[in-house]
């Protein structure tokens, strides 16, 4: 990227600075009409005088902008909403012929897909397991199959595609929309992602993202994030990273990797970590060290249970350390404990530095049980400052597995009429 320096001044390219602005970020309209986008965006159908009250404009100027968006497709009419005394007003929602969208949740072993209209109503979903080290050619092959498939379930033409989002667990580089130097998947350093999936889609917009982003933007929208303006989503799983929603909107920092705290270091005498460092965050809290803790203590005799599972199986997943734990294996429990309380150490530190008003913890590894949530509260408070604890909640992801996917959608949508930030050629909205 070209950074222009002049007298002490430092102006990015246009696109650059598009990308963390909330409102510029989402479309190539003008700011009245993004804004009027915005709010049916987040909180659907809503008639002109409630347009007018959230948007501050005025109610004529208000009727020119719906006036404007009805003339370009983007909204419709949807009937009367509820009266307040007098004639019942007309609702404005999204045109749903306008368009349809892709959302994509790629995770290191599975991969999540809907095809959605505009108002984020999920009309086609397809799961199943993918391996990210097969390779962008042949993964991305694979995704771009099962939207084909999925369009076609839903009797839609590819030419009515106008946006994808994808979610992939490593840094992205937002405004190139590649992953740079992935330590989960080396094999996607670099690698063209949008300008892959637009060749099938060519009408489409493609925005990539990192997957603790977008499972944030999801929560945010539609899930235990729903009003708050300031929050973290952890995700446990494979890895560890954290997606940041700041005034209401993803912050993801100069270059697109800020909330990656899986490299924090915490054990400077730790275990080699896949990024080159030592002691990282994920190298002992993240589910394949969980699996790999457990499996130790279960060879060394420390617990009959584990080594049952492990004897039976040939190999322990975080999932059967939950298992374990649940029936009362005190050295699962342990393991456990120490994962959560490790977690909400690096938390909170960043708790005091930020002071967010939730944090929501997600991925597969949330689902082994409650005391992970337990041991990362107890970490939490304990080590923050009683102000930056005293409002603060911590909890499991209202959305559970579906955030990345809802997140995917809230992307595509998001970008759904404009030119954007890992796209250079969109095509100009129809
Ligand atoms: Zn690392």
């Amino acid at each position: 990227m070209n950074v222009i320096i002049s007298k002490n001044k430092i102006s990015l390219p246009r696109k650059a600075q598009r990308v963390n602005n909330p409102t510029l970020e989402s479309l190539n309209l003008p700011t009245d009409e993004a804004a009027v986008v915005d709010a049916i965006r987040q909180r659907g159908a809503l008639s002109r005088t409630d347009l007018a009250t959230i948007s501050g404009y005025s109610r004529a100027k208000m009727t020119a902008v719906a006036g404007n968006l009805i003339e370009k497709g983007i909204l419709v009419e949807i009937g009367a909403g509820e009266s307040q005394g007098g004639r019942r007003p007309r609702l404005l929602n999204f045109n749903a012929n306008q368009g349809y969208i892709a959302g994509v949740d790629l995770g290191a072993t599975s991969v999540d897909v809907a095809v959605a209209d505009l108002t984020g109503k999920i009309l086609a979903r397809h799961s199943e397991a993918a391996d990210v080290h097969a390779g962008p050619q042949v993964v991305l092959g694979r995704i771009t199959a099962i939207i084909a498939e999925l369009l076609a379930q839903a009797e839609l033409r590819t030419a009515q595609l106008t946006a994808i989002g994808l979610g992939v667990p490593g840094p992205v580089e937002f405004t190139s929309g590649r992953l740079i130097a992935p330590p989960l998947m080396p094999e996607w350093d670099g690698f063209p992602i949008p300008a892959t999936l637009r060749a099938a889609f060519p009408n489409s917009r493609v925005i990539v993202d990192n997957d603790a982003n977008v499972m944030a933007l999801g929560e945010l929208v539609s899930g235990t994030g729903v009003g708050v303006e300031h929050f973290f989503l952890v995700k446990i799983g494979t890895g560890i990273g954290a997606g940041i929603i700041c005034n209401g909107a993803v912050f993801r920092g100069s270059d697109g990797c800020a909330g990656d705290i899986g490299h924090i270091c915490v054990d400077r005498a730790g275990p080699v970590c896949r990024c080159g460092n030592v002691g990282c965050l994920e190298t002992i809290a993240a589910g394949p060290a969980l699996a790999e803790r457990a499996a130790e203590r279960a060879r060394n005799g420390q617990s009959p249970k584990l080594a049952q599972r492990l004897a039976a199986q040939g190999y322990l997943l975080a999932e059967d350390v939950g298992a374990a734990a649940a029936a009362g294996d005190r050295v699962a429990l342990e393991l456990i404990q120490e994962s959560g309380r490790l977690i909400g150490e690096a938390l909170a530190g960043l708790v005091n530095f930020f002071n967010p008003r939730l944090i929501v913890i997600a991925g597969g590894v949330s689902g082994i049980g409650h005391q992970l949530l337990a041991s990362i509260k107890q970490a939490v408070l304990h080590r923050s400052l009683p102000l930056a604890t005293k409002g603060l909640r911590i909890d499991y992801a209202a959305l559970g597995m579906d955030a990345g996917v809802r997140g995917a959608l809230a992307l595509a949508s998001k970008h759904a009429f404009g030119a954007t930030a890992g796209e250079a050629s969109a095509p100009a909205p129809r």
